[in-house]
């Protein structure tokens, strides 16, 4: 059994150096290396991060890993290789994408993702399947280059896509951490307590991401741990954002300037909300004291409520009142 792991190990490794030598030093690898630096990554970050180009065949590592005398079968529980439905065959699963390496905590490669060069190509990002090297729901995104950073400044900084958090990496951002394009889970919440008590979300900037980073945000809270949520003007992600803006902007206006809890909850109650129409205010007030609601220091409620009773001329008492009624702080 070792045996077999240690054989899944050594192939990803040979394939993550092959895949890497083919973007930088082939002519088969020339598109995707400059699709790579016309996106704004660099050769420094392309080296880090050891990206990759896969061939656009369906048996170059098939051959490659049979040549090397490894087992075809184990090769497909790896999930390099996909069996045929119907036959003895076997094909490569990366074809013509740019590779992006997963690496365990001790850096050692065990999946891979894969993201499409050609516009339509679905799915955009490949990754491997669970194998036994690789549990998406337990592997975090950069971890093993970020852990150090993320206990130096107290926080890990969670991105969508494993391209924010390259592009974060450049603009100084070095405890940057993704998840494999899923919700964050359980497992990974246990993992990032034991490196930091603090989870700043940075997701995409548009419906979706707002979406998700709200549903985390309350997951993290869920768990007894700091978070705070960076913000970008609408549509942008973060690699779109330090391209245009430049990565000095990014760490001061977006990272060093995201929401608490309750600032970023107001924000995303008041999303789509008209309040010229009395029945949009009320709904927004009424969220906004259910989210109070949650907070222990009276003080720092307080602090929210003066906010609204400022913002709707309404006065502190009433909206306390209206308070005991919604949450569970009841006088
Ligand atoms: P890019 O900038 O290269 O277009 P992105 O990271 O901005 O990529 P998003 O569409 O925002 O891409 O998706 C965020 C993350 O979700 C990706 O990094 C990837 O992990 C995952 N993801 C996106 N599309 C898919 C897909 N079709 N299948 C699986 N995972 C996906
Ligand atoms: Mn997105
Ligand atoms: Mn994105
Ligand atoms: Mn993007």
């Amino acid at each position: 059994q070792k045996h077999a792991l240690n054989d899944m190990y050594e192939a990803h490794d040979l394939l993550r150096k092959f895949y890497h030598h083919l973007l930088v030093n082939t002519k088969q690898g020339q598109e995707a290396l400059e699709y790579l630096l016309q996106r704004g990554f660099t050769m420094e970050s392309i080296e880090k991060f050891q990206l990759g180009y896969s061939l656009d065949s369906w048996d170059y590592v098939h051959n490659f890993l049979k040549k090397r005398d490894f087992s075809i079968e184990r090769m497909e529980s790896a999930g390099l290789l996909v069996r045929r439905e119907n036959g003895e065959n076997y094909f490569d699963r990366f074809r013509n994408r740019i590779m992006f390496p997963i690496f365990d905590r001790q850096g050692k490669t065990i999946a891979f993702s894969g993201r499409a060069l050609v516009k339509g190509d679905e799915p955009k990002y490949l990754n491997s399947p669970e194998t036994p090297l690789f549990n998406k729901s337990k592997v975090v995104y950069n971890y093993h280059l970020a852990r150090p950073f993320i206990r130096k400044k107290g926080a890990a900084v969670l991105f969508e896509g494993f391209a924010d958090c390259i592009s974060a990496d450049r603009a100084l951002v070095h405890n940057g951490i993704a998840t494999m394009g899923t919700a964050l889970t359980e497992q990974h919440i246990q993992l990032l307590k034991r490196s930091t008590d603090t989870i700043i979300i940075c997701y995409d900037s548009d419906a979706p991401g707002i979406e998700a980073a709200n549903k985390t945000a309350d997951m993290i809270r869920d768990h007894g741990m700091h978070v705070k949520i960076a913000l970008m003007p609408n549509g942008y992600d973060p690699d779109d954002y330090i391209k245009e803006f430049g990565e000095e902007k990014f760490q001061t206006d977006i990272i060093g300037a995201a929401h608490t809890y309750i600032s970023f909850k107001m924000i995303y109650h008041k999303r789509g909300k008209n309040f010229a129409n009395e029945g949009d205010k009320m709904d927004y007030i009424e969220s906004v004291l259910r989210e109070t609601a949650k907070i222990d220091s009276e003080v720092e409620r307080e602090f929210y409520l003066r906010q609204i009773a400022a913002e709707f001329t309404l006065s502190l008492e009433s909206l306390l009142n209206q308070q005991s009624k919604v949450g569970k702080h009841k006088k």
